[in-house]
């Protein structure tokens, strides 16, 4: 089996093979900090959010759901100490200026530069704001500035009563959002791991103050039963808590779910007790009242605390493919599966015709277009031996592979192949549908 390093070089060429993910304005040469999704990668991970926003709004009368702006009023990240604390300690290289994070146990201790090997190279260091700014109005110079928010969290926060009102919830309730998030990290890597723009599914959940560190537990093993859905391998999940030190500056308590990712054990999704702080915050900056007030008993208000859980899409995407990335031999060949859940699948059927005649390339295209009516993802192809289009849709984590043969012609059967056990079956032309789609639901 490959190492780690192999491994992640293994699963960025298969992933730019057969159209998951390349790197952002290629042509141009890359700018290795963010990455675009192709035709499977798109849908993947529309899938695995797809699947995140049916557990934690469609199937739940006590969450809601919002899609709030990128842009918000620059006060926002004054109230959510963003401004002032959104920082990283920065070292600088004397000679080449290149900028690492101070932090960085290869910095601290050779004080020698990774880049162009200058030794004592560097000095104290700076702190660094990790918010894209920008300019809101026509003329730059007297627009104001705003920034790209550094998290989904805040719009949340913001609208917290307008939900509030609208709905009708009463306090236990959440609200749950999905959108782009933006950071001018220091050191982006790892693939899609940690890039500079990237998505978050995010859930601030309101209570009452005391009855925190129970939801905080409740959530906490709700989300991991999640990723267990996703159909990651257990043995390679675990929490981490957070130290006092680690702990961001709203924080009461902090806990990762991490995978062991092939570069190590690594975040992906944090569920944090963020107390009232936020919404303390934003009622002092704004001099708006964001209490809740019990609708029984009226004489009783608080700033309820909020229970978050913060999960990257994209990094949940790479624990999927990661986790999904196998070697096998087959007949002495290397075959190179992705064992995705078929609810995550991109594609949930391939359908092939077994040779370019006799009229089974019109009956398996009847089949393709049977599956893309039923709305099922579904791919035609008849070039190249059986063995290797097999073999593509392997790579490309699709569970079912369908064959139209001779014997189709005469008893109206096809065979399905199942990419984890190889097992083939004859099924009726009529049944091929419901046969996928009873198995991706
Ligand atoms: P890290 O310590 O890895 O920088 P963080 O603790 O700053 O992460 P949070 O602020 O808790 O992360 O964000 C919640 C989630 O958002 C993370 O678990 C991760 O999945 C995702 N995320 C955060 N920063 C990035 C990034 N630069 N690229 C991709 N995903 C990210």
């Amino acid at each position: 089996m490959a190492n780690g390093g192999d491994l992640m070089e293994k699963l960025v060429s298969l992933c730019k093979r057969r159209g998951f993910i390349f790197q952002s304005s290629e042509v141009y040469g890359g700018t290795g900090s963010v990455w675009d999704y192709g035709p499977l990668g798109v849908e993947l991970k529309r899938n695995i959010k797809d699947a995140w926003w049916r557990s934690m709004v469609h199937e739940r009368d006590d969450i809601e759901g919002l899609d709030a702006a990128i842009l918000m009023h620059p006060r926002v990240w004054e109230a959510s100490g963003h401004v002032a604390g959104f920082t990283d300690p920065l070292v600088e290289c004397r000679n080449c200026h290149r900028r690492f994070r101070a932090d960085n146990p290869d910095i601290r201790w050779t004080d020698q530069c990774p880049v162009c090997g200058t030794k004592e190279a560097f000095g104290e260091p700076r702190m660094f704001n990790l918010m894209f700014k920008t300019f809101m109005g026509a003329v730059e110079s007297e627009a104001a500035v705003v920034y790209l928010r550094p998290e989904t969290a805040q719009g949340i926060f913001v609208n917290f009563q307008n939900v509030l009102m609208s709905t009708r919830q009463r306090v236990p309730f959440g609200i749950a959002q999905i959108g782009k998030a933006f950071r001018n990290e220091i050191t982006p890597g790892n693939f899609i791991f940690r890039t500079r723009e990237f998505e978050q599914m995010e859930m601030q959940f309101f209570v009452e103050p005391g009855e925190d560190d129970e939801w905080f537990e409740y959530w906490k093993a709700k989300r991991l039963e999640w990723v267990h859905s996703l159909g990651i391998r257990p043995g390679k999940l675990r929490f981490q808590e957070h130290s006092p030190d680690e702990l961001a500056h709203y924080a009461k308590k902090a806990y990762d779910i991490e995978y062991e990712f092939p570069f190590g054990w690594h975040e992906f999704e944090g569920i944090h007790n963020r107390t009232d702080f936020d919404l303390r915050r934003h009622q002092e900056f704004s001099g708006k009242k964001l209490e809740y007030v019990d609708p029984v008993n009226r004489d009783k208000r608080y700033i309820p605390y909020v229970v978050e859980t913060s999960a990257g899409a994209d990094r949940t995407t790479l624990v999927v493919l990661a986790d999904a990335y196998r070697e096998e031999e087959l007949e002495g060949e290397t075959r190179v599966v992705l064992g995705l859940d078929p609810r995550l699948a991109p594609l949930k059927v391939a359908v092939f015709p077994l040779v370019k005649k006799d009229g089974l390339p019109e009956l398996a295209e009847r089949i393709h277009h049977g599956f893309r009516k039923a709305a099922i993802p579904a791919f035609y192809d008849d070039s190249g031996s059986i063995g290797k289009r097999y073999r593509r849709q392997d790579e490309a984590g699709t569970p079912f592979a369908i064959t139209v043969d001779g014997q189709t012609l005469e008893d109206q059967t096809v065979t399905i192949r199942h990419r984890d056990t190889l097992q083939q079956e004859r099924v009726a032309v009529d049944r091929v549908v419901d046969f996928v789609r009873e198995r991706i639901a």
